[in-house]
């Protein structure tokens, strides 16, 4: 082990645990009794501390809310039979945390740093991690410019922050999907790869106009040509075409998911045919009117697998196979599931494990 960081801590007086209802966990409104927060200033991080979840005080002229250097990431840990608590790849997590504070011109946190604030806050709060099948406790990193300075420039003060709390299922259902042939999220040359705050909020209103269309989510495309598939509104998408796995290959304009990582090592170790390539949307409208594409969903921590049931394209709604039936994406849900949750044997090395 490398350094250990010194951590304040300072408990909460009461917890909330026994009012929170696990049964009813909509995405990201329950929060566990504890949060982390670090400082940086002067060059570097300071003031590493855990404290009860609630408000912070924070000055109107932070360069964050003005300009939108700020980014997160979402990680999940989950509850194994036996009472112990993994984090899944949380390195992986930690490594783009750096690639999108570089891009936004904030200050990087050392990966070592990023996973011991994690685990050391899951440990704390290890009763909110739930134990049931496709629950799990969602982990949100994120990262703030403080520099009360309405000047356009990089600021020179910073919080690091981690929220966690407990989750359910992110989609309910199968997905019904708008291919995006008039908006854009990200642009070449752009910060789609970033996890930037930004990007999320450009997508709202895209994604609200495709949900009163009656769509679940959107595939974006291209911003050039709206003729190649990118990704999903927080995953990436793969397909099942005459039995090979395709996904766009990752570019400045498309995140590169941890999961999509997961799911493309899988395939490898069960010698499924792999392309990563740009994927027109042409050639995947034409695979579902011709049988090939047996399969299609998204991938990301928070959805997981996400099956996608229709796809929607130029007032024309296309039908996939029936979900319940595909070999491979189930496969897929369920070794990670497995994995996940401590029943077969960590072979990749995936899960971090928390306190003893
Ligand atoms: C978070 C995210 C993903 C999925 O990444 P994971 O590391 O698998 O969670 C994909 N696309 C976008 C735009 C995202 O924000």
């Amino acid at each position: 082990m490398s350094d250990q960081l010194n951590i304040s801590i300072k408990k909460t007086a009461k917890s909330r645990l026994a009012e929170t209802d696990f049964d009813n966990l909509p995405f990201g409104k329950t929060f566990s009794d504890h949060m982390f927060m670090a400082d940086y200033s002067d060059g570097e991080w300071k003031n590493f501390q855990i404290l009860p979840y609630g408000e912070i005080g924070i000055n109107p002229a932070i360069s964050a809310l003005h300009y939108g250097q700020s980014f997160f990431e979402g990680i999940k840990a989950y509850k194994h039979a036996n009472g112990k608590i993994s984090i899944f790849r949380p390195d992986k997590n930690g490594e783009r945390f750096n690639l999108s504070a570089q891009r936004l011109c904030m200050p990087e946190l050392p990966v070592q740093t990023f996973l011991q604030s994690i685990a050391t806050l899951v440990d704390l709060d290890r009763d909110w991690v739930p134990g049931k099948e496709n629950h799990s406790l969602y982990i949100r990193p994120f990262m703030f410019a403080t520099d009360p300075f309405l000047g356009v420039i990089p600021s020179t003060s910073y919080k690091y922050m981690v929220l966690t709390g407990p989750v359910g299922p992110y989609f309910s259902k199968n997905l019904k999907i708008k291919i995006e042939t008039h908006y854009s999220r990200a642009c070449d040359g752009g910060f789609g790869f970033a996890k930037a705050a930004g990007n999320y909020g450009g997508a709202m209103l895209p994604n609200l106009k495709a949900t009163q269309e009656g769509f679940d989510q959107l595939i974006w495309t291209d911003s050039r040509e709206h003729a190649y598939i990118e990704e999903l509104g927080a995953a990436n998408v793969m397909f099942l075409m005459d039995g090979t796995l395709i996904t766009p290959s990752t570019r400045d304009t498309i995140l590169k998911g941890v999961t999509r990582d997961t799911v493309l090592t899988l395939a490898r170790n069960w010698n499924v045919n792999i392309e990563e390539r740009r994927i027109s949307v042409d050639e995947i409208i034409a695979g579902i009117k011709q049988g090939r594409i047996t399969d299609a969903f998204g991938v990301g921590t928070a959805a997981t697998i996400a099956h996608i049931a229709e796809i929607g394209h130029n007032g024309e709604l296309y039908t996939l196979p029936d979900p319940a039936q595909r070999v491979f994406s189930n496969k897929v849900l369920n070794t990670l599931n497995n994995l996940r949750y401590g029943r077969s044997a960590d072979e990749f090395g995936w899960n971090y494990m928390v306190g003893q």
